[in-house]
Protein backbone atom coordinates (compact mmCIF):
# COMPACT_ATOMS: atom_id res chain seq x y z
CA UNK A 1 0.00 0.00 0.00
CA UNK A 2 1.63 3.77 -0.65
CA UNK A 3 2.43 5.50 1.90
CA UNK A 4 -0.38 8.55 2.93
CA UNK A 5 0.88 11.95 1.85
CA UNK A 6 2.19 13.67 4.75
CA UNK A 7 0.09 16.35 6.71
CA UNK A 8 1.38 20.03 7.07
CA UNK A 9 1.80 19.90 11.32
CA UNK A 10 2.21 23.02 11.20
CA UNK A 11 -0.61 25.57 12.24
CA UNK A 12 -1.51 28.42 9.44
CA UNK A 13 -1.28 31.51 10.87
CA UNK A 14 -4.38 33.74 10.17
CA UNK A 15 -3.88 36.73 8.06
CA UNK A 16 -3.83 40.40 10.15
CA UNK A 17 -1.92 43.59 10.02
CA UNK A 18 1.35 44.08 11.85
CA UNK A 19 2.37 46.21 14.41
CA UNK A 20 6.02 46.99 16.17
CA UNK A 21 6.50 46.80 19.88
CA UNK A 22 10.11 48.32 19.56
CA UNK A 23 11.99 45.93 17.45
CA UNK A 24 9.50 43.05 18.01
CA UNK A 25 6.97 42.13 15.22
CA UNK A 26 3.31 41.46 16.14
CA UNK A 27 1.30 40.07 13.70
CA UNK A 28 1.52 39.75 10.26
CA UNK A 29 2.88 36.43 10.08
CA UNK A 30 5.60 37.38 12.71
CA UNK A 31 6.56 34.62 14.96
CA UNK A 32 4.17 34.62 17.92
CA UNK A 33 6.13 36.26 21.01
CA UNK A 34 6.06 35.25 24.90
CA UNK A 35 5.31 38.26 27.02
CA UNK A 36 5.13 38.72 31.05
CA UNK A 37 4.35 41.01 33.59
CA UNK A 38 6.39 42.06 36.35
CA UNK A 39 5.35 41.26 40.07
CA UNK A 40 7.86 44.12 41.90
CA UNK A 41 6.36 47.05 42.15
CA UNK A 42 7.44 49.39 39.42
CA UNK A 43 8.13 52.08 41.41
CA UNK A 44 11.47 49.76 43.07
CA UNK A 45 13.42 50.54 39.83
CA UNK A 46 16.41 47.84 40.38
CA UNK A 47 14.10 44.94 41.95
CA UNK A 48 11.99 45.35 38.18
CA UNK A 49 14.84 45.71 36.13
CA UNK A 50 16.63 42.49 38.14
CA UNK A 51 13.10 40.54 37.54
CA UNK A 52 13.19 41.74 33.79
CA UNK A 53 16.49 40.59 32.92
CA UNK A 54 15.87 36.73 34.60
CA UNK A 55 12.94 36.95 32.39
CA UNK A 56 14.95 38.00 29.46
CA UNK A 57 17.35 35.48 30.27
CA UNK A 58 14.29 32.80 30.81
CA UNK A 59 13.31 33.76 26.98
CA UNK A 60 11.05 36.33 27.73
CA UNK A 61 10.81 39.13 24.24
CA UNK A 62 8.48 42.05 25.63
CA UNK A 63 7.63 42.55 29.08
CA UNK A 64 5.05 44.92 30.58
CA UNK A 65 4.73 46.53 33.99
CA UNK A 66 2.16 47.86 36.22
CA UNK A 67 1.72 51.79 36.61
CA UNK A 68 -0.83 52.55 39.39
CA UNK A 69 0.84 55.72 40.66
CA UNK A 70 2.79 58.61 40.33
CA UNK A 71 5.95 56.82 41.72
CA UNK A 72 5.49 53.92 39.00
CA UNK A 73 5.21 56.44 36.00
CA UNK A 74 8.24 58.50 37.33
CA UNK A 75 10.23 55.17 37.24
CA UNK A 76 9.36 54.39 33.49
CA UNK A 77 12.53 56.41 31.54
CA UNK A 78 14.81 54.42 33.71
CA UNK A 79 13.42 50.70 33.26
CA UNK A 80 12.71 51.66 29.60
CA UNK A 81 16.28 52.68 28.97
CA UNK A 82 17.90 49.96 30.93
CA UNK A 83 15.51 47.09 30.14
CA UNK A 84 17.01 45.15 26.72
CA UNK A 85 13.70 43.78 26.08
CA UNK A 86 10.70 46.45 25.29
CA UNK A 87 9.06 47.76 27.83
CA UNK A 88 4.84 48.10 27.35
CA UNK A 89 3.38 50.19 30.30
CA UNK A 90 -0.13 48.97 31.52
CA UNK A 91 -1.80 51.54 32.95
CA UNK A 92 -6.17 51.67 34.20
CA UNK A 93 -7.61 55.26 34.38
CA UNK A 94 -5.07 57.81 34.63
CA UNK A 95 -4.50 59.73 30.92
CA UNK A 96 -1.78 61.42 32.65
CA UNK A 97 -0.11 57.82 33.07
CA UNK A 98 0.13 57.67 29.76
CA UNK A 99 1.78 60.05 28.18
CA UNK A 100 4.22 59.98 30.80
CA UNK A 101 4.90 56.46 29.51
CA UNK A 102 5.00 57.88 25.85
CA UNK A 103 7.41 60.19 26.98
CA UNK A 104 9.09 57.56 28.78
CA UNK A 105 10.15 55.80 25.94
CA UNK A 106 8.18 52.42 26.94
CA UNK A 107 7.34 50.73 23.68
CA UNK A 108 3.48 50.10 23.84
CA UNK A 109 0.93 50.82 26.24
CA UNK A 110 -2.20 48.91 27.68
CA UNK A 111 -4.71 51.28 28.03
CA UNK A 112 -8.74 51.06 27.89
CA UNK A 113 -9.81 53.79 25.95
CA UNK A 114 -13.72 53.05 27.47
CA UNK A 115 -12.17 53.70 30.66
CA UNK A 116 -11.13 57.03 30.43
CA UNK A 117 -13.67 58.20 27.81
CA UNK A 118 -15.21 60.40 30.53
CA UNK A 119 -11.85 62.72 30.20
CA UNK A 120 -13.33 64.91 27.66
CA UNK A 121 -10.78 64.92 24.75
CA UNK A 122 -7.89 62.71 25.95
CA UNK A 123 -9.07 59.85 24.22
CA UNK A 124 -8.03 61.89 20.66
CA UNK A 125 -5.20 63.22 22.75
CA UNK A 126 -3.57 59.86 23.50
CA UNK A 127 -4.06 58.05 20.05
CA UNK A 128 -2.27 61.51 18.58
CA UNK A 129 0.47 61.38 20.77
CA UNK A 130 0.51 57.41 20.60
CA UNK A 131 0.61 58.03 16.73
CA UNK A 132 3.48 60.52 17.06
CA UNK A 133 6.06 58.42 19.16
CA UNK A 134 5.21 55.60 16.67
CA UNK A 135 3.75 53.42 19.83
CA UNK A 136 0.87 50.77 19.67
CA UNK A 137 -1.77 50.13 22.02
CA UNK A 138 -2.97 46.98 23.09
CA UNK A 139 -6.82 47.31 24.40
CA UNK A 140 -7.37 44.64 26.99
CA UNK A 141 -11.02 43.60 27.69
CA UNK A 142 -11.11 41.08 30.77
CA UNK A 143 -14.02 39.92 32.23
CA UNK A 144 -13.98 41.71 35.65
CA UNK A 145 -13.75 45.13 33.23
CA UNK A 146 -16.36 44.53 31.02
CA UNK A 147 -18.19 47.72 29.80
CA UNK A 148 -21.54 48.23 32.12
CA UNK A 149 -23.81 48.45 28.76
CA UNK A 150 -22.44 44.86 27.46
CA UNK A 151 -22.77 43.68 30.54
CA UNK A 152 -26.55 45.27 30.28
CA UNK A 153 -26.76 43.49 27.39
CA UNK A 154 -25.43 40.54 27.47
CA UNK A 155 -26.34 39.48 30.89
CA UNK A 156 -22.64 38.12 32.21
CA UNK A 157 -19.29 37.95 29.87
CA UNK A 158 -20.30 35.98 27.41
CA UNK A 159 -17.61 35.43 24.36
CA UNK A 160 -20.24 38.08 22.39
CA UNK A 161 -19.86 40.50 25.13
CA UNK A 162 -15.78 40.44 25.44
CA UNK A 163 -15.61 40.75 21.54
CA UNK A 164 -18.07 43.19 21.31
CA UNK A 165 -16.73 45.91 23.81
CA UNK A 166 -12.82 44.73 22.63
CA UNK A 167 -14.16 46.44 19.13
CA UNK A 168 -15.81 48.86 20.71
CA UNK A 169 -12.57 50.24 22.42
CA UNK A 170 -11.05 49.97 19.58
CA UNK A 171 -13.32 52.31 17.27
CA UNK A 172 -12.49 54.59 19.99
CA UNK A 173 -9.49 54.99 18.59
CA UNK A 174 -10.45 54.82 15.10
CA UNK A 175 -11.95 57.97 15.54
CA UNK A 176 -9.22 59.40 15.84
CA UNK A 177 -7.61 57.66 13.02
CA UNK A 178 -5.40 55.30 15.08
CA UNK A 179 -5.32 51.55 14.53
CA UNK A 180 -1.66 50.91 15.76
CA UNK A 181 -3.57 48.27 17.73
CA UNK A 182 -3.58 44.56 19.42
CA UNK A 183 -6.55 42.95 21.39
CA UNK A 184 -6.71 40.78 24.07
CA UNK A 185 -10.32 39.44 25.63
CA UNK A 186 -9.04 37.31 28.45
CA UNK A 187 -11.32 35.19 30.81
CA UNK A 188 -11.14 32.63 33.36
CA UNK A 189 -12.49 30.24 31.97
CA UNK A 190 -10.29 28.74 28.21
CA UNK A 191 -13.13 27.28 26.26
CA UNK A 192 -15.24 31.15 27.11
CA UNK A 193 -11.89 32.68 26.10
CA UNK A 194 -11.12 30.88 23.19
CA UNK A 195 -15.13 31.38 21.84
CA UNK A 196 -14.45 35.22 22.57
CA UNK A 197 -11.01 35.11 20.40
CA UNK A 198 -12.76 33.14 17.52
CA UNK A 199 -15.30 35.68 17.27
CA UNK A 200 -12.85 38.64 17.53
CA UNK A 201 -10.29 36.94 15.15
CA UNK A 202 -13.39 36.66 12.39
CA UNK A 203 -14.49 40.32 12.74
CA UNK A 204 -11.19 42.31 12.90
CA UNK A 205 -7.67 42.23 11.35
CA UNK A 206 -5.92 43.70 14.76
CA UNK A 207 -3.11 41.24 15.92
CA UNK A 208 -4.07 39.56 18.88
CA UNK A 209 -2.35 38.90 22.62
CA UNK A 210 -3.72 35.28 23.77
CA UNK A 211 -4.19 34.92 28.22
CA UNK A 212 -6.61 33.15 30.32
CA UNK A 213 -6.63 35.45 33.01
CA UNK A 214 -6.68 34.48 36.70
CA UNK A 215 -5.64 30.78 35.77
CA UNK A 216 -4.12 29.85 38.98
CA UNK A 217 -1.14 28.52 40.05
CA UNK A 218 0.51 25.62 38.27
CA UNK A 219 -0.21 23.39 37.41
CA UNK A 220 -4.08 24.25 36.83
CA UNK A 221 -2.86 27.60 35.24
CA UNK A 222 -0.23 25.98 33.02
CA UNK A 223 -3.30 23.38 32.06
CA UNK A 224 -5.72 26.22 31.20
CA UNK A 225 -3.31 28.29 29.08
CA UNK A 226 -2.07 25.42 27.57
CA UNK A 227 -5.62 24.34 26.29
CA UNK A 228 -7.08 27.52 25.42
CA UNK A 229 -3.66 29.02 23.70
CA UNK A 230 -3.40 24.93 21.44
CA UNK A 231 -6.99 25.15 20.21
CA UNK A 232 -6.29 28.80 19.20
CA UNK A 233 -2.60 28.70 17.92
CA UNK A 234 -3.44 25.54 15.83
CA UNK A 235 -6.41 27.45 14.14
CA UNK A 236 -3.51 30.47 13.68
CA UNK A 237 -5.10 32.59 15.80
CA UNK A 238 -2.64 34.88 18.39
CA UNK A 239 0.35 36.75 18.08
CA UNK A 240 1.53 37.09 20.87
CA UNK A 241 1.05 35.05 24.00
CA UNK A 242 1.32 35.42 27.97
CA UNK A 243 0.25 32.86 30.57
CA UNK A 244 -0.68 34.18 33.35
CA UNK A 245 0.57 31.99 36.19
CA UNK A 246 0.09 32.49 40.56
CA UNK A 247 4.06 32.03 40.47
CA UNK A 248 7.25 33.40 39.35
CA UNK A 249 6.61 35.42 36.20
CA UNK A 250 9.63 33.12 34.75
CA UNK A 251 7.65 30.04 35.10
CA UNK A 252 5.32 31.99 32.71
CA UNK A 253 7.92 32.61 30.47
CA UNK A 254 8.55 29.05 30.13
CA UNK A 255 5.72 27.49 29.76
CA UNK A 256 4.55 30.46 27.35
CA UNK A 257 7.82 29.11 25.03
CA UNK A 258 7.51 25.43 25.49
CA UNK A 259 3.10 25.46 24.20
CA UNK A 260 4.87 27.62 20.98
CA UNK A 261 7.22 24.25 20.64
CA UNK A 262 4.94 22.00 21.29
CA UNK A 263 2.93 23.35 18.28
CA UNK A 264 5.57 23.48 16.10
CA UNK A 265 5.81 27.63 16.15
CA UNK A 266 8.99 27.88 17.71
CA UNK A 267 12.31 26.01 16.78
CA UNK A 268 12.43 23.26 20.23
CA UNK A 269 15.14 23.49 22.57
CA UNK A 270 16.69 20.55 24.92
CA UNK A 271 13.44 18.40 25.12
CA UNK A 272 13.23 15.68 27.71
CA UNK A 273 11.27 12.57 26.18
CA UNK A 274 10.97 10.39 29.33
CA UNK A 275 8.36 7.26 29.45
CA UNK A 276 5.72 7.48 32.03
CA UNK A 277 7.59 4.07 33.93
CA UNK A 278 5.34 0.49 34.02
CA UNK A 279 5.88 -2.75 35.60
CA UNK A 280 8.91 -3.77 33.34
CA UNK A 281 10.74 -0.73 34.41
CA UNK A 282 14.45 -1.16 35.73
CA UNK A 283 15.09 2.09 37.25
CA UNK A 284 13.33 4.56 39.32
CA UNK A 285 12.48 6.15 35.72
CA UNK A 286 11.07 9.48 37.96
CA UNK A 287 14.55 10.05 39.77
CA UNK A 288 16.35 9.02 36.48
CA UNK A 289 14.48 11.78 34.56
CA UNK A 290 15.37 14.47 37.05
CA UNK A 291 18.55 13.99 37.40
CA UNK A 292 19.33 13.90 33.70
CA UNK A 293 16.84 17.36 33.15
CA UNK A 294 19.21 18.83 35.73
CA UNK A 295 22.28 17.73 34.36
CA UNK A 296 21.92 19.34 30.88
CA UNK A 297 19.59 22.43 32.24
CA UNK A 298 20.40 25.52 29.99
CA UNK A 299 22.15 23.03 27.31
CA UNK A 300 22.07 25.58 24.66
CA UNK A 301 21.18 22.56 21.29
CA UNK A 302 18.18 21.74 20.22
CA UNK A 303 18.57 17.95 21.54
CA UNK A 304 15.79 15.29 22.44
CA UNK A 305 17.01 13.54 24.81
CA UNK A 306 15.19 10.35 25.87
CA UNK A 307 14.80 8.91 29.16
CA UNK A 308 13.67 5.10 29.01
CA UNK A 309 12.92 2.50 31.70
CA UNK A 310 13.32 -0.55 30.08
CA UNK A 311 16.04 -2.32 27.64
CA UNK A 312 13.07 -4.10 26.03
CA UNK A 313 11.52 -0.81 24.48
CA UNK A 314 13.12 1.94 25.67
CA UNK A 315 15.75 2.31 22.18
CA UNK A 316 12.67 1.81 20.03
CA UNK A 317 10.37 3.46 21.35
CA UNK A 318 12.41 6.93 21.27
CA UNK A 319 13.67 6.25 17.76
CA UNK A 320 13.65 9.75 17.08
CA UNK A 321 15.27 11.19 20.01
CA UNK A 322 18.84 12.41 19.04
CA UNK A 323 19.83 10.64 22.33
CA UNK A 324 18.98 8.54 25.32
CA UNK A 325 19.30 5.66 27.60
CA UNK A 326 17.31 2.68 28.38
CA UNK A 327 18.27 1.21 31.66
CA UNK A 328 17.96 -2.31 32.74
CA UNK A 329 19.93 -4.53 34.79
CA UNK A 330 22.06 -2.56 36.96
CA UNK A 331 23.24 -0.72 33.76
CA UNK A 332 21.98 1.84 30.83
CA UNK A 333 22.47 1.58 27.74
CA UNK A 334 23.28 4.78 25.67
CA UNK A 335 21.88 5.56 22.55
CA UNK A 336 22.52 7.82 19.42
CA UNK A 337 19.85 7.54 17.04
CA UNK A 338 18.10 4.65 18.23
CA UNK A 339 21.89 2.56 17.75
CA UNK A 340 23.42 1.55 20.75
CA UNK A 341 26.60 2.85 21.62
CA UNK A 342 27.94 1.79 24.73
CA UNK A 343 26.82 0.00 28.01
CA UNK A 344 27.34 1.85 31.47
CA UNK A 345 26.95 0.98 35.13
CA UNK A 346 23.95 2.83 36.51
CA UNK A 347 25.40 5.39 38.40
CA UNK A 348 27.53 6.60 34.99
CA UNK A 349 24.29 6.95 33.22
CA UNK A 350 24.03 10.84 33.89
CA UNK A 351 27.80 11.36 32.75
CA UNK A 352 27.60 9.49 29.51
CA UNK A 353 24.54 11.09 28.69
CA UNK A 354 26.21 14.42 29.26
CA UNK A 355 29.50 13.09 27.29
CA UNK A 356 27.26 12.33 24.19
CA UNK A 357 25.23 15.32 24.58
CA UNK A 358 27.97 17.62 24.36
CA UNK A 359 29.29 15.38 21.60
CA UNK A 360 26.12 16.17 19.59
CA UNK A 361 26.06 19.49 20.51
CA UNK A 362 28.94 20.37 18.48
CA UNK A 363 27.78 18.89 15.51
CA UNK A 364 23.92 21.09 15.68
CA UNK A 365 23.88 24.97 15.22
CA UNK A 366 22.61 26.75 18.84
CA UNK A 367 19.19 26.81 18.80
FE1 LIG B 1 7.63 0.63 30.45
FE2 LIG B 1 10.00 0.27 29.27
FE3 LIG B 1 8.09 1.69 28.00
FE4 LIG B 1 9.31 2.72 30.14
S1 LIG B 1 10.27 2.19 28.18
S2 LIG B 1 7.10 2.69 29.77
S3 LIG B 1 9.65 0.93 31.37
S4 LIG B 1 8.02 -0.48 28.51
Amino acid sequence: QPAMPSTPTTPVRRRCRQIHVADVPVGGGAPVSVQSMTTTPTAHVDATLQQIAELTAAGCEIVRVAVPSQDDADALPAIAAKSKIPVIADIHFQPRYVFAALDAGCAAVRVNPGNIKAFDDKVKEIAKAAAAARVPIRIGVNAGSLDRRLLAKYGKATPEALAESALWECSLFEEHGFTDLKISVKHHDPMTMVAAYRHLAAACDYPLHLGVTEAGPPPQGTIKSATAFAILLAEGIGDTIRVSLTAPPVEEVKTGLQILQSLGLRARQLEIVSCPSCGRAQVDVYALTERVTAALDGFPYPLRVAVMGCVVNGPGEAREADLGVASGNGKGQIFVKGEVVKTVPESKIVDALVEEAMRLGEQLAPA
